[in-house]
């Protein structure tokens, strides 16, 4: 098995396929887990991402049932402990516009049962008191958790080397090989090629690039700057969203600040228009964040999609190939789903319903020349 791109989906399916004895070769361009699985802020937040319930929140709620134990077993595979935290999250309102937003939130996820408990300002502010005196309202997610992605990138790289799959980094994949309707390996951008029983597409926001593809991929990168800031002691417990910016309590003392959303192609620059676009909600959520150091400032590209859902399981047309990727704003919470996912495609089990993630949705769209 052939797995091209070592963020946490390609990592993470590596691991899955090697526990369960298959052999397991991953290509990585770069370093493993250096790009938007490093980047991210490690929300592991469905009823903040999902607009709706459907098969999306469906996928992100089983994902997040999985953590625990996926952190947990992390933890005894690689002794390294992921962050895992689920103090829950809190979505934060200023204005009357925000208002009304947590107003439509709560009504179509407390009708659909799902775990949200509505909060006065005050009531919030008992639970964070570094929250702005003018907060009017919040909804609190309890399970709701985050994760520290980058910890968590490290430690499904060693896993899956521990489960037996090998990693090869610093070879990049240039094109995959379909031979008589079958995906046979890939040849490697310095001409070498690699035979393989099947191929699994984890490239992140490059899996449209690669050559030989039977039909287009539609992944664009999504630009998103984050800032850190240095608060001592800890200013937040509870991840804090507002409309306009989320802060994510991270148990070094860091406070990260995040995230723009900009479509600029492969660009990645951390840029003044950016870190002002989030200092001013970050402070309008908390003032006093103010006199916090700045640490850290970073960039990433999220893998999206047309639809910005990801895009799952086998080809349709072509046997032995398995794509894992577009995730967007998700992946970091998406992995454990997507390993089960991408195991069960391989294994040719076709009972889980895929519609809405498969590649084919995109039918319309040109093959690549
Ligand atoms: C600012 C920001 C904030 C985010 N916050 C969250 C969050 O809070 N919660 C959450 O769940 N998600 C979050 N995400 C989204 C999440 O980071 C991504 O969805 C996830 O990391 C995607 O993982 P991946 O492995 O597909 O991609 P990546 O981590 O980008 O890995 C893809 C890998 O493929 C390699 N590759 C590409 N092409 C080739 C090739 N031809 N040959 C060999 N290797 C190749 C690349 O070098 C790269 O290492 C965030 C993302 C960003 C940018």
């Amino acid at each position: 098995m052939l797995v091209i791109g070592g963020g946490v989906i390609g990592c993470a399916i590596a691991r899955r396929l090697a526990r369960d004895g298959v052999r397991t070769l991953l290509l990585e361009r770069d370093e493993p887990g250096t790009h938007a699985s490093w980047a991210a802020a490690g929300m592991l937040s469905p009823l903040v991402e999902a607009e709706e319930p459907g098969p999306f929140l469906s996928l992100l709620l089983e994902s997040r049932r999985l953590f625990p134990e996926f952190a947990r077993e992390l933890l005894s595979e690689t002794g390294t402990e992921v962050g895992y935290r689920d103090e829950g999250a809190l979505y934060v309102g200023f204005t009357g516009a925000d208002v009304l937003t947590l107003e439509e939130r709560y009504r179509w996820q407390s009708a659909a049962g799902l775990p949200v408990q509505r909060l006065s300002g005050a009531e919030a502010r008992e639970l964070e008191p570094g929250l702005a005196g003018g907060v009017r309202g919040a909804l609190r997610f309890p399970e709701d958790h985050q994760v520290d992605n980058r910890l968590l990138a490290g430690a499904l790289r060693m896993a899956a080397v521990t489960a037996g799959a090998e990693i090869r980094a610093g070879v990049e994949v240039g094109e995959v090989l379909v031979e008589g309707a079958r995906a046979v390996g890939v040849r490697t951008t310095m001409g070498e090629r690699i035979d393989a029983a099947a191929v699994v597409i984890a490239a992140g926001s490059w899996a449209g690039a690669l050559r030989g593809l039977p039909h287009a991929v539609p992944v664009s990168p999504v630009h998103g700057q984050l800032i850190a800031l240095k608060t001592t002691p800890p200013l937040f417990r509870h991840v804090v969203h507002s409309p306009r910016v989320y802060l994510v309590p991270r148990a070094d003392g860091r406070l990260i600040v995040g995230a723009t959303v900009e479509q600029v192609g492969f660009r990645k620059a951390v840029t003044p228009a950016g870190i002002l676009s989030l200092l001013g909600p970050a402070l309008e959520a908390a003032p006093t964040l103010a006199d916090a150091p700045l640490v850290e400032s970073w960039s990433g590209l999220r893998p999206g999609t047309p639809d910005a859902l990801p895009i799952l399981g086998p080809d349709r047309d072509v046997a032995g190939l398995h794509y894992a990727t577009g995730h967007y704003r998700n992946g970091i919470l998406l992995a454990p789903i997507t390993a089960d996912i991408i195991a069960e495609s391989i294994g040719g089990d076709q009972s889980r319903e895929l519609t809405a993630f498969s590649l084919s949705r995109f039918s319309s769209l040109r093959p690549p020349s």
